[in-house]
C-alpha cells in the first residue's frame, strides 16, 4: 500500500507512467547464493561474486549485416513472421521496417521448423530508451531447441550476475568477455551449436556445446551445456532429449528488437 502511494506520487509529481522498474523501491537483484552449486564447486547458479568478464569493444568493422548463404533457411528476412509461431497461435511480436520486436507480454515465438545441429545468425538491438537494471532491462534471449538460452539483455553498463549477464549460457557460463554495444545499436549472434547426444541404447553420450561469437568477439568456446538452462535451478541430462527442437525468442517484457535470422543445419561426419 505504502509502496502504491509513493507509485502515485511519482506519477502525479512527474507525469510518467509506465516505467515501474526504474523508480521501484526495490534494489535491484544482483546475484543468488541459495541456489544449487555448479560442478566446478567454486560457484552457486546466478553467484553474484563470480568473476565479472572484462569489457570489450569490438572493432568498428566486424561482419554486421551479414547475408544469409546459400544453402542456409533463412528464419527472418525482415518481411514476415512465416516461419514462426507463438506458444498459442500465430506469432504476435510486431515487424518496424526490416526488423521485428517483441511485443511484451504475448510471450515466446519458435520456428516451425525443428533443427538438430546448426550454424546460427542473428541480430539484436536493445531498447534505446534505459529502462530497469540487472534483469530487468532489454531482457529477451535465444533458445537452442527451445530448451538452452544464450541470454540477451542491456549489459552496457548495467550489473547483474555473470551467468546471466548477455551472451551467459543462462545459469551456467558467463560468456568469456562483456561484448555488449550500446543500447539501440545493432548486434550480432553467431553461434555454433552441437546438440546433446545419447545412442541407440538410449544411454547419454555427451552434452550439447556451443561457440557463439558476439560482435565479432568469442564468447563462449566449445563450451559444455550443462543441461536445459532454468532460473534459480541447475537441470541436467535426466532424461533423454529429442533430436531436434526449435529456435525459440523470449518475451521477457521488453521491447527487444532483432533482424536478418538464417540457420544452417550442420551434418554430423558418417563414421567410417
Ligand atoms: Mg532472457
Amino acid at each position: 500500500m505504502r509502496n502504491n502511494f509513493f507509485f502515485a506520487i511519482l506519477i502525479a509529481t512527474t507525469g510518467l507512467t509506465g516505467i515501474v522498474a526504474p523508480i521501484s523501491a526495490e534494489p535491484p537483484v544482483l546475484g543468488y547464493t541459495d541456489t544449487p552449486m555448479l560442478p566446478s564447486g567454486k560457484w552457486h547458479v546466478h553467484d553474484p561474486d563470480r568473476t565479472k568478464p572484462a569489457v570489450v569493444t569490438s572493432g568498428a568493422t566486424f561482419s554486421q549485416g551479414s547475408a544469409a548463404p546459400s544453402d542456409a533457411t533463412v528464419l527472418f528476412d525482415g518481411t514476415d513472421l512465416s516461419k514462426w509461431e507463438g506458444d498459442k497461435g500465430p506469432a504476435q511480436w510486431v515487424i518496424h521496417e526490416d526488423y521485428m520486436e517483441v511485443k511484451p507480454g504475448s510471450g515466446f515465438i519458435h520456428t516451425k521448423e525443428k533443427f538438430g545441429d546448426f550454424q546460427l545468425h542473428l541480430e539484436f538491438a536493445e531498447p534505446i530508451k534505459v529502462i530497469g537494471s540487472s534483469q530487468e532491462r532489454g531482457n529477451s534471449g535465444v533458445f537452442l531447441q527451445g530448451i538452452y538460452e544464450i541470454q540477451v539483455l542491456d549489459c552496457y553498463n548495467n550489473p547483474t550476475y555473470p551467468d546471466g549477464q548477455c551472451g551467459a549460457v543462462y545459469g551456467e557460463s558467463p560468456p568469456l568477455v562483456n561484448a555488449c554495444k550500446k543500447p539501440g545499436q545493432w548486434q550480432t549472434y553467431d553461434i555454433f551449436f552441437e546438440a546433446a547426444r545419447w545412442n541407440e541404447n538410449h544411454e547419454f553420450v555427451r552434452p550439447a556445446s556451443v561457440t557463439v561469437i558476439q560482435n565479432g568477439l568469442l564468447i563462449h568456446n566449445h563450451q559444455a551445456i550443462l543441461g536445459p538452462t532454468a532460473h534459480r535451478r541447475l537441470d541436467k541430462y535426466d532424461k533423454e532429449l529429442p533430436v531436434t527442437g526449435p529456435l525459440a525468442l523470449q518475451d521477457h517484457g521488453n521491447t527487444v528488437r532483432f533482424r536478418n535470422i538464417w540457420i544452417r543445419n550442420i551434418q554430423e561426419e558418417e563414421k567410417p
